[in-house]
């Protein structure tokens, strides 16, 4: 079943193109690991599948409905059926771990507090941070706190995860537990887009690598022929 279908996608600020023309679609428990220089649009990419960026012109179908076509407020719900990740985390720094995870599920789909809590602590236990449902952010290190940012997705349920570099602002010693976790996700039949520099997990994890240059995709593949030695 396809999830996300993008068709002609373009992206320009002012005179520049950014994306020049990007199909693409993503089937329900894929992976794909979206790879390329810096520069070359992969976030920008990313941030107009979930409208976080409007595309100058083509279209994005999020399972059968155009978003680009939609009013702000029609994007909105549909947004919160997709989880994104951030390079640098992005949780609130006033709140605690355990209220980041609680807030979306309580506001917006209208969870007791008690549920809410519940859903947090599970989700905590998933990512190894159980223990850390009252520290705050700033306590945490970094590959703690992107997992606290995967915890907080999944809290919505989402069908979809987006994950816009999610390690690339890690210590070295950090990336592979925020891997770890993807991996597990993935395992578990999650659908995800990763802009990711990550070789070693687009070759273990993706379905299909997609490699983004100069605002189109060059090459598609699976990861055993896209990585084989020419
Ligand atoms: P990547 O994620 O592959 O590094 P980006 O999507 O972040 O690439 O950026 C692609 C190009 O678009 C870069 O040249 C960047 O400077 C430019 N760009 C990104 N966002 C904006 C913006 N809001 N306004 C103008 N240019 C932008
Ligand atoms: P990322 O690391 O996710 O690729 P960047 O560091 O390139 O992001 O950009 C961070 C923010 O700055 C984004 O919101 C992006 O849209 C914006 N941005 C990037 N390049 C430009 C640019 N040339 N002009 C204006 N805004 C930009």
């Amino acid at each position: 079943k396809t999830i996300i279908q993008v068709e002609h996608l373009e992206k320009k600020y002012g005179d520049t193109e950014v994306l020049k023309e990007i199909d693409g679609t993503v089937k329900s428990g894929q992976v794909i690991c979206v790879i390329g220089p810096s520069g070359a649009g992969k976030s920008t990419f990313l941030r107009c599948l979930n409208l976080l960026e409007r595309p100058t012109s083509g279209q994005v179908l999020f399972e059968g409905t155009d978003l680009v076509s939609l009013k702000e407020s029609a994007v909105m719900n549909l947004r919160e059926r997709m989880g994104m990740v951030f390079q640098n985390f992005n949780l609130f720094p006033n709140m605690t771990v355990l209220e980041n995870l609680k807030l979306a599920p309580v506001r917006v789909k209208h969870l007791s507090d008690g549920e809410a809590v519940k859903k947090a602590q599970e989700l905590l236990d998933r990512v190894g941070l159980g223990e850390k449902a009252d520290a705050y952010p700033a306590s945490l290190s970094g590959g703690q706190q992107q997992r606290v940012a995967i915890a907080r997705a999944l809290a919505m349920d989402p069908e979809v995860m987006l994950f816009d570099e999610p390690t690339s602002a890690l210590d070295p010693e950090m990336v592979g537990e925020v891997l770890q976790v993807m991996q597990e996700l993935a395992n578990e039949g999650m659908t995800m887009v990763v802009v990711t520099h990550e070789m070693g997990f687009a070759k273990e994890v993706a379905d299909e690598v997609w490699f983004m240059a100069d605002g189109y995709i060059q090459e598609r593949n699976e990861p055993n022929a896209f990585f084989a030695d020419p």
